[in-house]
């Protein structure tokens, strides 16, 4: 068997790369950021042991790279599986120089022949798949959440829960903290995603696609030049390489070009429909079903013929 670590900054990635790890033949030590409650929770999913990470007061939870690095020297992890959030890739960074253990981005699949691990990695903002061997020492794997399912474990493991000391100040501490604001949705476990591009114009015609959401009973989501440039919706909301990737049964977006960025978050999904005015954009064709014509026309057609 495997000795696998996984690493998560959020308990839901945790789940999803504890399956992965289990899927591949791994004992598995998870080190991850949250409540005891959702610590235990990785049993299910076939963990054997769990260790907190508690947020630190006074300094940044990547630190824990440095009480991580104590625990690798001794056990000596053959993977270690980390969520590719802010901090999840800081801290594969981190940990990855001071054990001196290659870093693999961007992980999309990942296998086991022997002693080595067959891995592909997204190169070129998604436009084309590295494939990757690695061999004969600790491997760092950073994974974009979302790209495993999590699947809970035949046989649940079960055991306590330990809390890994707080890393040490050092040089940078961390002041003050302020809350984001409190995320109100979760678009990975969305049925229904209904995408706005830039093709929206302006923000009062967003109403079409929240009524559509509201229609089919979906979460709304953008294009990242909405969230960065137009600032219509949260960062939380938007899809593609850098935000969030989905898998919903439908993604219907309007006004959104198709650009590989941001189809590389939507390609799972199982039907895909646009609308934009241009023929020939890009959207087209990675869609199953599209219609040419501009926003103000057919979105409000289109609530009224759901309706
Ligand atoms: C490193 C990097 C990472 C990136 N990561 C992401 C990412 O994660 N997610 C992401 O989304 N982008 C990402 N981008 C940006 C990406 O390259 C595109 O610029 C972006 O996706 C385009 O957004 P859009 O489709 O909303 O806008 P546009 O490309 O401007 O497309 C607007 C579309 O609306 C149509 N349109 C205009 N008016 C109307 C109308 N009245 N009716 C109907 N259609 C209309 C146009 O024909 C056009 O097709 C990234 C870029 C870089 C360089």
């Amino acid at each position: 068997m495997k000795n696998i670590w996984v690493i998560a900054d959020v308990a839901e990635h945790a789940y999803e790369l504890t399956s992965k790890a289990v899927s591949i033949g791994g004992n598995v030590t998870v080190y991850m950021n949250g409540g005891q409650q959702e610590a235990e929770e990785c049993f299910q999913y076939g963990a054997g042991q769990v260790k907190l990470l508690p947020v630190p007061e006074n300094t940044m939870w990547e630190k824990y790279a440095y009480s991580l690095k104590a625990e690798a020297d001794e056990t000596r992890p053959e993977l270690v599986l980390v969520d590719a959030t802010r901090r999840g890739k800081t801290l594969a960074a981190l940990l990855g120089g001071l054990i001196d253990a290659p870093v693999i981005t961007e992980n999309k699949k990942l296998e086991v022949n022997g002693d080595t691990f067959l891995m592909s990695r997204t190169i070129y903002g998604g436009l084309a798949e590295k494939e990757v061997e690695v061999s004969g020492q600790t491997v760092i794997v950073s994974v974009v959440p979302g790209t495993y399912d999590k699947i809970k474990a035949a046989e649940a493991g079960s055991g306590e829960v330990t809390t890994v000391a707080a890393p040490e100040a050092g040089k940078t501490t961390v002041s003050e903290r302020k809350a984001k604001e409190a995320s109100t949705v979760n678009l990975a476990e969305a049925d229904v995603v209904i995408g706005v591009g830039r093709g929206f114009g302006k923000q009062e015609n967003v109403k079409y696609a929240e009524e559509l959401a509201s229609i089919l009973g979906g979460e709304v989501a953008c294009s990242r030049p909405v969230t960065e440039d137009l600032k219509w919706y949260p960062e939380e909301r938007y899809i593609g390489i850098s935000g969030q990737v989905i898998k919903p049964n439908l993604y219907l977006c309007a006004g959104v070009s198709g650009q590989i960025q941001h189809v590389y978050g939507i390609r799972d999904s199982k039907t895909i429909v646009a609308i934009d005015k241009n023929e020939n954009a890009p959207i087209f064709k990675v869609a199953d079903y599209y219609i040419v014509g501009d926003i103000e026309e057919v979105l409000p057609e289109l609530i009224l013929a759901l309706k």
